[in-house]
Parts: structure tokens; sequence; C-alpha cells
């Protein structure tokens, strides 16, 4: 079932980060991830990007959901969204309960159609 995120309910724990790398390396650490907590220097601002197929960036941040395509980045994204194009896509935990949904506490992920 598609992931879904209702952005305004993200408190910017980073745990949904932590659990997607501890899935694919049983490790706790967020290299591998293919969700990433993004914080910038604005006060509370904050969200998450979520790497998709084909280079396809959910952006989760307080202003709304955006996607983006490979064509649509634009420079005043910053520089936030090039770590996470490095790591493998989401593949929605493959069929189990994604990990990132069991471990969100605002549940600001979720499944649905
Ligand atoms: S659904 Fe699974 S693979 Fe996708 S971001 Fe969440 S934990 Fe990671
Ligand atoms: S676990 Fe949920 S509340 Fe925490 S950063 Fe991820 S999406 Fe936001």
């Amino acid at each position: 079932m598609p992931l879904r995120l209702d952005t305004l309910k993200c408190t910017g724990c980073g745990l949904c980060e932590l659990a997607c790398s501890f899935r694919r390396d049983r490790v706790i650490t967020t290299m591998r991830s293919s969700i990433m907590l993004h914080l910038d220097d604005k006060k509370n601002y904050f969200g998450v990007m979520i790497k998709r197929p084909n280079d396809e960036l959910v952006l989760g941040r307080p202003e709304g959901l955006e996607i983006q395509g490979r064509g649509d980045r634009k420079e005043e994204d910053g520089a936030g969204a090039k770590p996470i194009l490095l790591r493998e896509e989401c593949d929605e935990c493959d069929g189990e309960i994604p990990y990132c949904v069991r471990i969100c506490p605002s549940r600001c992920l979720y499944e649905g159609e």
C-alpha cells in the first residue's frame, strides 16, 4: 500500500530515518535510509524527504507536500536534497508494514490509497 505523509504532524524526531536504515542494515545509522530528516536554518522548519524510484523525491515540508521529478529540482531547494539522491529508493518495505510507519510517534507517516 502506498506510503502517505501528513506533513503538519511531523515533529522532526528523525526516528523514521533510523528505522529505515535499520531495516536495510540491522544497524542504527542514517546512511542508507530512503527517508531523510530535512532541517533548515529557519527556526521550526523541518520535515522529511523520501526517495522514490527514478530519482523522484517526496518533500514533506511545513508548507505542504511536494513531489519532484528529476527535472523539477530548483536552486532554492538547497543542498539538503543531494544526500538522499545517493541513497537507495524506497521499496515500501516490500509488502511488510513499513518500518518508518511503525516507528513514527505522531502517526504522520501512514499507509493508504
Ligand atoms: S517504507 Fe520502508 S523503505 Fe520506504 S522509507 Fe519507509 S522504512 Fe524506508
Ligand atoms: S518519525 Fe514521523 S514525526 Fe519523526 S521525523 Fe519521521 S515522519 Fe516526522
